[in-house]
């Protein structure tokens, strides 16, 4: 298809609205499964607003990112009350913008544009979105010191959401240093020099993998794989076993948080990180147990670890950190959604570790778009219930009926 048969499907589908309908939708790649449709149209429906949310997907209609632009005017043109932008237009879209918020322009990125007047107005709601999950969803979490691993688009958005929140230091990893150098350098800018700095990389994480013999070759693009999960013996039950309960995104009432902790897994029960990295550097080698010196000396004295690289998405799979740096003390909040369970999830809760899912945060920043969108606050427990809904992580029976339709 070209650009202009791509801009003649957003003006048909402006064409085919009913009068008065608010026209949104979501520009992006592969965005084929995403759930924002049904998340706005169920809950516009719930308030009584007549609302369409429409995908258009750059690999169907087969036009680079850079037709963000062309696009969005199109939309705008149409139209259409605002759009949502996902991967891989987030910064891309910036320059065709009029106006942008002020956290949108500090994160110089955009995940929803809202046309006013003529005049294209940016807005991030993913920091806020994570903002919102991590203090509904883990309340009680201390944030005196955080890990960050990923310093892409959404490691930026959470970055943000956890300096604004009041955490005290951020220490921001990547397996491209620079990147995870400069996002700490513009955090220190904004928030203070104290409170973002970059690790000195993850080291021998990275070049152990693939080298301490047969157990220890994970050569999948930097991801520990889920096999390397076990931390110590018995602990493979534990990974496998029970998870956490009332945790993440299928929480009825998102102002009451995460449930529960997760149950300890066999093996792990009273034993300190040193003993669990001991145990993993006795059966991976002492090269594997101290994977990135940097990271594992930062984990032991974090309070969190957010991670926010794509590792335990289905084309990703495996561990983004070894699951000896895991421990009962720690809380984990995890960015990547689909799937919700990762094996970063299911390892922290078979440690006893807090967790939070990626589902709150895209539950909320979905919450705060439609707000934007409509000008009407939705009711975030019902649309996190749908989520659950749509999700699997919820029975149908067991939803109170207006998240039924
Ligand atoms: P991105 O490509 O912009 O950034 C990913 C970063 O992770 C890169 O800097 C990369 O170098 C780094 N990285 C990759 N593997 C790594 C590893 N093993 N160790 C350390 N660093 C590693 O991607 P993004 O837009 O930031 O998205 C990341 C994930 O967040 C995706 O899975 C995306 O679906 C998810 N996400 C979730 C939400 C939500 O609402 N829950 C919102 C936005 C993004």
């Amino acid at each position: 298809m070209t650009l202009s048969s791509a801009i003649d499907a957003i003006r048909a589908h402006a064409a085919r609205a009913t009068p008065g309908t608010v026209l949104t939708g979501l520009i992006g790649a592969g965005i084929g499964p995403s759930l924002s449709p049904p998340l706005h149209e169920t809950e516009a429906r719930r308030l009584g607003v007549e609302l369409v949310y429409a995908r258009f997907d750059l690999d169907e209609l087969g036009v680079p990112a850079t037709a963000v632009g062309p696009l969005l005017a199109a939309g705008r043109d149409a139209g259409f009350r605002g759009l949502n932008i996902t991967h891989p237009c987030k910064q891309v879209v910036l320059e065709h913008l009029d106006e942008l918020s002020p956290d949108a322009a500090a994160l110089a990125a955009v995940n929803t544009v809202v046309f006013e007047n003529g005049r294209a107005i940016g807005h991030n709601t993913d920091w806020s979105g994570f903002a919102r999950g991590l203090r509904t969803g883990l309340p009680e979490a201390e944030l005196e010191s955080v890990v960050l691993l990923g310093a892409g688009g959404a490691g930026a958005a959470v970055a943000h959401g956890l300096l604004t929140a009041g955490a005290g230091h951020v220490r921001v990893f990547d397996l491209d240093t620079g990147r995870a150098a400069e996002l700490a350098a513009a955090l220190a800018d904004r928030f203070g020099s104290g409170r973002a700095a970059a690790g000195a990389g993850l080291g021998a994480a990275v070049e152990g993998r693939g080298s301490a013999g047969s157990d220890a070759g994970t050569p999948v693009g930097g991801q520990f794989g889920s096999g390397r999960a076990s931390a110590g013996p018995g602990s493979e039950a534990g990974m496998g076993g029970r998870a956490g309960e009332g945790c993440g995104a299928a929480g009825s009432d998102p102002e009451k948080g995460v449930g529960g902790r997760g149950s300890v897994g066999p093996g792990f029960e009273g034993r300190g990180s040193a003993d669990i990295e001991a145990a993993v550097g006795g059966r991976l080698g002492t090269g594997r147990a101290s994977a990135g010196t940097d990271l594992a000396a930062a984990m032991r004295a974090a309070d969190g670890l957010v991670h926010a690289t794509p590792t335990g998405m289905a084309a990703h799979p495996g561990l983004p950190v070894p699951a000896g740096l895991l421990r009962p003390d720690l809380w984990v909040a995890e960015v990547v959604y689909r799937p919700l369970e990762t094996d970063l999830v299911r390892a922290a809760r078979a440690v006893g570790a807090r967790v939070l899912d990626g589902g709150r945060m895209a539950v909320f920043q979905a919450a705060e778009a439609f707000r934007l969108f409509t000008g009407s606050e939705p009711d975030a427990a019902r649309m996190l219930r749908h989520f659950a809904v749509l999700t699997g992580t919820a029975s149908l029976e067991r939803q109170p009926a207006d998240v039924l339709d």
